[in-house]
């Protein structure tokens, strides 16, 4: 390979930043030419595409968001976009490039891998919705976003004797509602994954309450359905008074933790290591907490489930 590109694309996710950065940066260390590819592949249809030096990357580590930008792009579903985008790859003399995104992104990828481009992946989305990995980057971050609200939360709803319904994102996995509801001890965890009983949620919080409990959280996925509607539900059969909060996009943003950074400075290392090495068709993943490497494919044709084990150990500890 001699010449990187690296692009952004479907949803941001907080440590894009701290992986553009590592691309670029080890790419001029490798001593290889790097270019950055604005709004993922809406930008590369429309050649928008500069050169990368150290400083383009510079104070960028601790901000959210991607200085790339990211845009979902409908061209590109089609074999013409896709032709198209490759042309501008190579007219730009980009042989290789590194993806990070979702599996929508990894499609993309691999539909210019058939023209001839060397593709890397990164898994880059809060949800943690991709199969192959453990976990991508920016999820460490949401989680620990959801639980800074719900501590928030559980201040003013045990001041008021509250129970609280607390929608985070994940229209297909709830992998954040598990884990910052298990680090946060909520009552009950509602997942897409696991179909739930909306009596059984409230006779738990009535045994709570009927111990002396003077709050209760109750998270629930966005793919569960809706919240409002949960709440007003839950207010109505145990008659105890009930607030939603909708956490929203507060999710996508803020300073990525150390541990987002830290593996998107290694995956963003890895892509680049792995192109000049002739490797092509990978995405990089974690593994029982190591760096791997895994076959594109397996990226999108599987699911990523819900670690069974956390959600029983979730329902148990908040008895
Ligand atoms: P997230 O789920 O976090 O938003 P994603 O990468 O899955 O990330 P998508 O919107 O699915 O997000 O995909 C991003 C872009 O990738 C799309 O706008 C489109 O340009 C391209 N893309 C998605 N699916 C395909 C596909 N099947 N073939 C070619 N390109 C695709």
């Amino acid at each position: 390979v001699q010449h990187i590109g690296v692009l952004t694309s479907g949803g941001d996710a907080p440590g894009m930043n701290a992986c553009v950065r590592a691309v670029v940066r080890m790419a001029i260390y490798r001593k290889v030419k790097i270019s950055g590819i604005m709004r993922g592949y809406a930008g590369l249809l429309a050649g928008e595409m500069k050169p990368m030096d150290l400083g383009s990357v510079g104070d960028i580590i601790h901000r959210g968001g991607t200085l790339l930008r990211t845009a979902r792009c409908k061209e590109f579903y089609e074999p013409e976009g896709q032709e198209r985008g490759a042309r501008r790859l190579q007219e730009a003399g980009i042989d290789g490039l590194v993806v990070i995104g979702g599996d929508g992104s990894f499609r993309g990828a691999q539909a210019l891998m058939r023209h001839g481009i060397s593709v890397i992946g990164i898994p880059g989305t809060i949800d943690n919705d991709i199969p192959g990995t453990d976990y991508t980057i920016g999820f460490d971050t949401a989680v620990n976003t959801v639980l800074d609200a719900i501590n928030k939360i559980r201040d003013t709803a045990t001041s008021h004797d509250r129970t609280n319904v607390i929608e985070v994102m994940g229209r297909r996995a709830g992998h954040i509602a598990l884990l910052s509801g298990l680090a946060g001890g909520a009552e009950s965890i509602l997942v897409p994954e696991v179909p739930f009983d909306v009596d059984v949620v409230c006779a738990r919080l009535m045994r709570g309450h009927n111990r002396g409990k003077l709050h209760s959280i109750i998270l629930v996925a966005e793919g569960v359905g809706s919240a409002v509607e949960l709440g007003k539900q839950i207010e109505q059969k145990t008659g105890l008074e009930t607030r939603v909060t909708i956490l929203g996009h507060i999710q996508r943003g803020g300073s990525p933790t150390a541990t987002d950074r830290i593996w998107a400075s290694q995956m963003g290392s890895r892509a680049v290591d792995l192109l000049l090495a002739g490797k092509s068709g990978l995405m990089l993943g974690v593994r029982r907490g190591e760096l791997v490497e895994v076959a594109l494919d397996k990226a999108m044709t599987e699911r990523h489930g819900l670690d069974q084990e956390l959600y029983q150990l979730a329902g148990i500890l908040s008895i």
